[in-house]
């Protein structure tokens, strides 16, 4: 499958920018955001835990250098707690010491960038720490249905092989519907999968993304299979 050309994928990752510094802070939202990155921000290590805590990122890009517990010591706590082991970290810092490098690999991080570095560089290696990191995407595969192929890996979705333009939830939601095709799921059993437990959204909220989802899946048809199942909630099924 081709890409059209000037329509970028579906990138979706959610990024967790850990660093005390603001315009630093800023700067890496404004080079992420531009690749198609979601991105929050934490100012500190205890920040960036209810960060996680709330909705788990799909990687962490934590500065080794902050106020109270460094980077390096929150590393350590990440990788103690199961919730947490896997969690994609790279590491930041101003430090060129290899022996630095070396302390922040054993504990755990995934990748270690020195300052300064391109934006570039560094949106290069968070799509590889997010490859090797997501093995459950890689064993799923590309789901399918209909001409409607969902690819996790490279969070693309395209329709009949043409690229699909979708907003961050509703790709999740989409992604989540395809992975459960045929059942039907109530508002705050989508809120919960698709927006991650505690979190605090009125239930209408999902009717807003179930909108915007079909009307991007309507050029081709595909928004049918998007179904109201009255009194219960939604569902995705191919059997209109
Ligand atoms: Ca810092």
């Amino acid at each position: 499958m081709q890409a059209a050309q000037g329509i970028p994928p579906a990138m979706t990752a959610r990024i967790l920018v850990v660093e005390d510094e603001a315009a630093i802070r800023e700067m890496l939202r404004f080079a992420l955001a531009r690749e198609g990155f979601d991105v929050e921000e934490a100012g500190d290590a205890a920040q960036a835990r209810e960060c996680i805590a709330r909705r788990p990122p799909d990687l962490v890009l934590l500065d080794w250098m902050l106020p109270g517990v460094s980077g390096l010591e929150l590393v350590r706590r990440l990788r103690r707690e199961e919730s947490t082991r896997r969690l994609p970290v790279i590491m930041l810092t101003a430090r060129t010491g290899e022996e630095h490098k070396v302390a922040g690999l054993e504990l755990g991080a995934d990748d270690y960038l020195t300052k300064p570095f391109s934006p570039r560089e560094l949106v290069a290696r968070i799509r590889a720490v997010l490859r090797r990191a997501r093995p459950e995407a890689a064993e799923t595969g590309p789901l399918e249905a209909d001409g409607l192929v969902l690819d996790p890996l490279g969070h693309r979705v395209t329709c009949g092989g043409r690229p699909l333009r979708l907003g961050p939830t509703e790709y999740r939601l989409l992604r989540f519907f395809m992975s459960h095709p045929e059942r039907v799921f109530s508002r705050a059993q989508l809120l919960d999968s698709v927006w991650g437990e505690n979190v605090f959204i009125e239930e209408r909220t999902v009717d807003v993304h179930i909108r915007r989802l079909r009307k991007a899946l309507s050029a081709s048809g595909h928004d049918r299979y998007v179904q109201t199942v009255r009194g219960a909630g939604y569902r995705f099924s191919t059997q209109v």
